[in-house]
């Protein structure tokens, strides 16, 4: 599998879950490479962002920022070395990360099969961005979606970043939360439109503000409270950013 590379060893960690319905849950991430999207704002951009690729990205003009050499940024493993990763660590909350982790689902159904072959008690979460349907293989070993489609502010093309098919599908899974990232007021009406039009349980629905700053998320956190609070939908904050910053791997 093509797991994303920090500093020369895979990044596969023990941390806390810093979004979402399962915030500050102690998990061990296992961060895979690659996207299918290339979302203006994404911050794990190091899992696509590759050197001669014309994507856009809203750190392009900020000093010492350069897309990423992918031979640096990509480890290859096989299930075992991720197995034994895993192993090593007192932990069976498990959240597969991406980058789009559903791009290498085949090899993930792997890993889950021989964790859970080892202990039954391990938990999978997976972070998608809702555009690719998981396989029945995959759906009965994962018990946890966190599905976070992308909205306009993504500047991503509509087309690309809505897929009705597997977005039909998590809105019928109870095992599916969806978390939006909010990057402005107006963000709300398109919101309310995708959880009409593809049946999303409101009760299920997390907003989280987009930003990579303290700062940043302070500002927009002050106006998302309020939203949530008119729409009975859950807010989660980004408690790695408020702990770590935007380091990597921890
Ligand atoms: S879908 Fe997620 S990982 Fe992919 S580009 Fe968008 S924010 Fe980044």
């Amino acid at each position: 599998m093509k797991i994303s590379k920090n500093n020369g060893i895979p990044e596969i960690f023990h941390s806390l879950q810093g979004e979402g319905k399962s915030i500050g849950r102690p998990s061990i991430f296992i961060r895979t490479s690659l996207c299918n999207l290339h979302c203006i704002w994404c911050d794990t951009d190091y899992t696509w962002n590759w050197k001669n690729t014309n994507f856009k990205h809203k750190s392009d003009s900020k000093e010492g920022y350069s897309k990423f050499s992918k031979e640096n940024q990509i480890i290859e493993l096989d299930t075992s070395e991720i197995v034994s990763i895993v192993l090593g660590f007192n932990c069976n909350s498990i959240v597969l990360t991406g980058g789009e982790p559903l791009i290498q689902q085949f090899g993930l159904v792997k890993v889950m099969q021989v964790l859970r072959e080892k202990s039954m008690d391990y938990h999978f979460e997976v972070e998608t961005n809702g555009t690719i349907m998981p396989t029945r293989e995959a759906d009965a070993l994962i018990d946890q979606y966190n599905v976070s489609p992308k909205l306009k502010n993504s500047c991503i093309t509509e087309s690309l970043r809505i897929k009705p098919e597997p977005l039909g599908f998590f809105s019928k899974s109870p095992k599916a939360n969806f978390k939006f990232v909010v990057s402005d007021k107006g963000d709300i009406e398109e919101i309310l439109a995708l959880m009409t039009t593809h049946g999303i349980d409101p009760n299920s629905i997390y907003l989280m503000s987009e930003g990579t700053s303290m700062d940043e998320l302070s500002e927009k956190n002050n106006w998302l409270v309020e939203i949530c609070k008119t729409y009975n939908f859950h807010f989660t904050n980004r408690l790695h950013v408020f702990i770590w910053g935007s380091k990597r791997g921890i």
